[in-house]
């Protein structure tokens, strides 16, 4: 099963990858995840992109295609895959179906993960993860169950992303409208697209998805 989920910044889109991924035995394929381990490794691209994440804006098509293309034609992959933060674009979208038809493969379900703009200040803004493990947290919405302490590893170090303040929050939402907002209809023409309430709390979300999928 191959699953992509789409969503404006903050939706949940990560969360809900790492729950499908391990309820269902898929790999969670994230470009922001990649992005952030190229920046951290020093590499040419890492640098490039930095520049680009700090600002909010997007990283060049040619890059992520190029990017997903390697990891998606990994063996791993072969079990099904859950995209999270691919396609951003209509050319990314577009070149992801070739992508896909030349192995024979396919999107089953596009989900839309839907947030009210208002809410996603809040939601981004309270982030953080634990230093260890890379466990997502919320200050307000999903705090650790011992205060200071990894509920998944017991770690006690957690860091924010750089890109998740007030301000790139804004661009970031703009691109989310101009740039992949389109691929809504690009995915409804196609048959794939559901929706479910990303306003919902987590285990809501999570339960709606899981009827998504049951559904087809
Ligand atoms: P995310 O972790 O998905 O919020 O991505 C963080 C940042 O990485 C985004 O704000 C973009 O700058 C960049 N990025 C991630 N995925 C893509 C993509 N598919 N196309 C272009 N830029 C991306």
């Amino acid at each position: 099963m191959n699953v992509l989920l789409l969503g404006p910044p903050g939706a949940g889109k990560g969360t809900q990858a790492k729950r499908l991924e391990e309820a269902h035995d898929l790999v969670q394929l994230s470009t922001g995840d990649m992005l952030r381990a190229a920046v951290t490794s020093g590499s040419e691209i890492g640098k490039q992109a930095q520049v680009i994440i700090d600002r909010g804006e997007l990283v060049s098509d040619g890059t992520m295609i190029a990017m997903i293309r390697e990891r998606i034609q990994n063996p791993d992959c072969m079990k099904g895959f859950i995209l999270d933060g691919f396609p951003r674009t209509t050319a990314q979208a577009v070149a992801l179906d070739l992508m896909l038809s030349e192995m024979d493969r396919r999107l089953d379900h596009v989900i839309e993960i839907k947030l009210d703009d208002g809410v996603v200040v809040e939601r981004i803004t309270g982030r953080f993860s634990c230093a260890n493990c890379g466990t997502g947290y919320h200050a307000k919405f999903k705090k650790p169950k011992r205060k200071g302490i990894c509920d998944a590893c017991g770690g006690s170090e957690f860091s924010r992303r750089k890109d998740d303040n007030a301000e790139t929050v804004t661009s970031r939402l703009e691109a989310y409208h101009r740039q992949t907002a389109p691929l809504l209809p690009y995915y409804q023409a196609s048959g794939a697209l559901s929706g479910v309430n990303g306003m919902a709390d987590i285990d809501e979300v999570t339960h709606q998805i899981e009827s998504v999928l049951e559904a087809a």
